[in-house]
């Protein structure tokens, strides 16, 4: 299952994804855990993005692209994902499309977890507070201020992918103000009940070979056309037999992956 879970920051997504995680055997790709880490590593994108982090605008989207292409590449990948934090723009979302095209794979849903920003920043300021009062670590995004850039970045340049999904029939909204586990519960209701399986990819015309892209035509009577047009007629539905796709199954006979 491959998925995708959009949504302001604190709407609840990080914590919607280890439930999934759990659940169905998904691995979590967060772009923001993994920037984090090229950040604590020193990394050449690490060093890129580190100041945008900080004060809360979105990191270029080739840099988050090339990480999350080879993430998605690793085996434990393999068996579906959650993306937590990626797409967050227009751009984005079209290099996924391609990198899924390529991979032959589709995503399942694009759950949105639509949320009320006033809420949303009090019970943000309010975590915050909790937080400092228990003397545990903050990230160093993590105040009012910078918040707030980022509800302006998710409005100005992630909030248009639900229009995006909603156009490729995906998206499922669930309400993300619910208590947790009701969210929860609203995604899995969300969720389709059999997990798209990857369509063998096409295997390439060999050298010299013609691409039998066209319906073959209705056979005329061999009366009206004439023997040698007739011959011909046959000879090319027999190639476009021989390039239908070999490797694909019935839609009843595909098998579901977890
Ligand atoms: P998150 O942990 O998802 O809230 O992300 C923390 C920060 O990482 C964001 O405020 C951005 O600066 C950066 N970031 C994470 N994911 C992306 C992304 N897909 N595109 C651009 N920047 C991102």
């Amino acid at each position: 299952m491959r998925l995708i879970l959009l949504g302001p920051p604190g709407a609840g997504k990080g914590t919607q994804a280890l439930r999934l995680v759990a659940k169905y055997g998904l691995v979590q790709l967060s772009t923001g855990d993994m920037l984090r880490a090229a950040v604590k590593a020193g990394t050449p994108i690490g060093r890129k993005v580190k100041d945008i982090m900080e004060h809360g605008g979105l990191c270029p989207d080739d840099s988050v692209v090339s990480i999350v292409a080879e993430r998605i590449e690793q085996p434990d990948a393999r068996k579906g994902f959650i993306l937590d934090g990626f797409p967050r723009t227009v751009p984005q979302a079209a290099a996924l499309d391609r990198m899924l095209k390529e991979r032959g794979i589709a995503l399942d849903a694009v759950i949105e977890l639509r949320v009320d920003e006033g809420a949303l920043l009090r019970r943000i300021e309010n975590r915050i507070a909790e937080m400092k009062a228990r003397g545990e670590p903050l990230r160093s995004d993590d105040n009012a201020e910078v918040l707030r850039q980022r509800l302006e970045a998710y409005r100005q340049l992630t909030a248009p992918l639900v229009a995006y999904y909603r156009k490729k029939n995906v998206l499922r909204t669930v309400n993300g103000m619910a208590p947790i586990p009701e969210v929860t519960a609203a995604i899995d209701k969300a969720l389709p009940a059999e997990p798209s399986a990857p369509k063998p990819k096409p295997k390439p015309a060999r050298n010299g070979a013609r691409k039998v892209t066209a319906k073959p035509r209705k056979p005329k009577s061999a009366g009206r056309l004439g023997k040698k047009s007739a011959k011909r007629t046959s000879s090319a539905r027999k190639t476009a037999a021989a390039h239908k796709s070999p490797g694909r199954k019935s839609k009843s006979g595909e098998t579901a992956r977890p």
